[in-house]
């Protein structure tokens, strides 16, 4: 629980730079204007928390304050509480009703990170005691393929592949037919992610969900979409050409370690109506964490 919750306060580190220490200025005193409210919410624009939800939280807090329900010195306990409620509205706990096979889609775009997390969620549900294969469904470029084997291997996993071009929904045909022969009862599969304007990735992507619908009753039972916190807002466009091509049941989000915009956690929530179900913390095999609000929240804020 502390491991977990210390590589996630890590990984949040350049943002609560940013966030925490100027929030400390801006609180210090007790004393609240109008300013407070005006820098308040530019400091949450900044981190990435979205201009209509940092909006509501100030508004909220400003008439608590008016109203003398809240005082200056608790103006900081409030802002968290109100930040991890709506985290919480969205949260939703990992699914673990029991199953012979569990079809796991992870759909992203290139550069994204996607490749990596599949290693890493490999590594993670085989710690969980799940059997792991690994379907390798971005057939477009051979080392995209080459790629997805080093972290099959690293994480212990075996791969199902065909030749590079070969058709994606063939590739998860066989590696569920492979789950069922070799007793195993997670598949993770990796899509492409490729954005050209001659070509539709999310076509792709449907076809790829509607194989595993067709074979495994109630699949794809997960459609994770890895998003590269670094991108920041610009992020959301495209995932929620995702949640309308496939729809999401979680987003991981990726580098987190890399960015001081930790803040979109929060818009994915509110504004995509989507859970964020992971946290990637570095490039290791295990850098990747579960996502828990009051943990994620704590992260942003310097403790004294
Ligand atoms: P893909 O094209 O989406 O499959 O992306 P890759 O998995 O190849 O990752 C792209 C780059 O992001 C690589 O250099 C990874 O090491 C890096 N990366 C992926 N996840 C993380 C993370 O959580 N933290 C950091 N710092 N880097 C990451």
């Amino acid at each position: 629980m502390l491991g977990r919750d210390s590589a996630l306060a890590r990984a949040l580190s350049k943002t609560r730079q940013v966030f925490s220490g100027r929030l400390r200025s801006l609180l210090s005193g007790g004393h609240v204007s109008s300013e407070t409210w005006e820098s308040l919410e530019e400091l949450l624009i900044e981190a990435d928390v979205g201009p209509a939800i940092a909006a509501e939280l100030v508004e909220a807090l400003r008439e608590r304050v008016m109203r003398g329900e809240l005082r200056g010195d608790s103006l900081q306990a409030a802002l968290e509480e109100s930040m991890v409620r709506v985290l919480r509205a969205e949260e939703r706990r990992a699914d673990e009703e029991p199953r012979l096979l569990t079809v796991v889609l992870v759909v992203g775009v290139n550069g994204s990170g996607k490749t990596t997390t599949v290693g890493k969620l490999a590594r993670y549900y085989t710690l969980r005691g799940h059997k792991v294969l690994i379907a390798a469904a971005d057939t477009f470029r051979a080392a995209a393929i080459d790629q997805l084997r080093i972290w099959a291997d690293r994480a212990g996993v075996p791969v199902v592949a065909h030749q590079p071009g070969a058709d994606p929904g063939a590739v998860v045909y066989d590696a569920i037919r492979a789950c069922r022969a070799r007793g195993h009862d997670l598949l993770l599969v990796d899509t492409a992610g490729r954005l050209h304007t001659r070509y539709n990735l999310m076509a792709e992507l449907r076809k790829v969900a509607e194989v595993a619908r067709r074979n495994v009753h109630r699949a794809p039972h997960e459609v994770f979409l890895v998003l590269d916190a670094t991108t920041g807002q610009n992020g959301m466009a495209q995932a929620r050409s995702f949640r309308e091509a496939v729809g999401l049941t979680g987003v991981i989000l990726a580098k987190l370690d890399g960015t001081a915009k930790g803040g979109v956690a929060f818009s994915i929530a509110r504004e995509l109506g989507v859970p964020v179900r992971f946290v990637g913390t570095g490039e290791g095999l295990e850098d990747l964490v579960e996502f828990d609000p009051a943990a994620y929240v704590a992260g942003l804020f310097e403790r004294r």
